[in-house]
């Protein structure tokens, strides 16, 4: 937990200045019960997992992460009220459940709706089919995935964060694409 008023703050254009070197804030998305909650006690390490309040609207763990050689701040925020949370991201990673069609429904009308608040083309989602391990309630394919995706215009993983599996990958490749943006706009 941390001073969650300056983290989640926007300007009033809902975007945010240019302040270098502060940290990326990537926000988890997604219907309940896809996962969010176990990929940010992975995200903040087993010592602080769970250390939540259900009367809260988010949580939201800093950490420095090395990517490619090079450092990385991130803030994580894992919110309960994603529609409220969603301008104040520069990243998101998109969830559902590869065991749960409605929650892939739920990311593509989310996805929608992220559109209305971040317009512009590269702002970095991956989109995010959890669950994995669970391999005989599989209700959503690779390739619908994959598809759905492509319709979105951003990345795909399949993760499990019950056995740690991709997770990781997913901060990196959120983290790697921030940078090809940022490297983007310095070019
Ligand atoms: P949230 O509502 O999106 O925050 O979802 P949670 O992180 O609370 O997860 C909901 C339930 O799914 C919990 O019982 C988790 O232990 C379980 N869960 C989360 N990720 C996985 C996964 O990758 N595989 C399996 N088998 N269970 C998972």
């Amino acid at each position: 937990w941390s001073s969650s008023d300056s983290v989640i703050s926007t300007d009033s254009a809902g975007e945010h200045s240019a302040e270098p070197g502060r940290p990326y804030r990537v926000v988890l998305l997604g219907a309940s019960g896809v996962g969010k909650t176990a990929f940010a006690s992975i995200f903040a390490g087993a010592a602080d997992s769970m250390d939540s309040d259900d009367c809260e609207l988010y949580e939201v763990t800093e950490k420095e992460i090395e990517v490619d050689g090079e450092p990385a701040s991130i803030t994580l925020i894992d919110t309960w009220d994603s529609e409220r949370y969603m301008q104040t991201g520069d990243a998101y990673l998109l969830l559902y459940s590869i065991t749960d069609r409605a929650s892939y429904l739920r990311a593509s009308e989310l996805r929608i709706t992220l559109r209305r608040f971040r317009p512009a083309q590269n702002t970095p989602i991956i989109l995010v089919g959890n669950k994995c391990d669970l391999v005989r309630r599989r209700e959503v394919s690779v390739s619908e995935g994959r598809a759905c995706a492509a319709v979105f215009d951003c990345k795909f993983i399949e993760t499990s964060a019950a056995m740690q599996h991709n997770v990781w990958e997913a901060f990196r490749g959120i983290v790697r694409q921030l940078r090809l943006r940022r490297d983007s706009k310095e070019a």
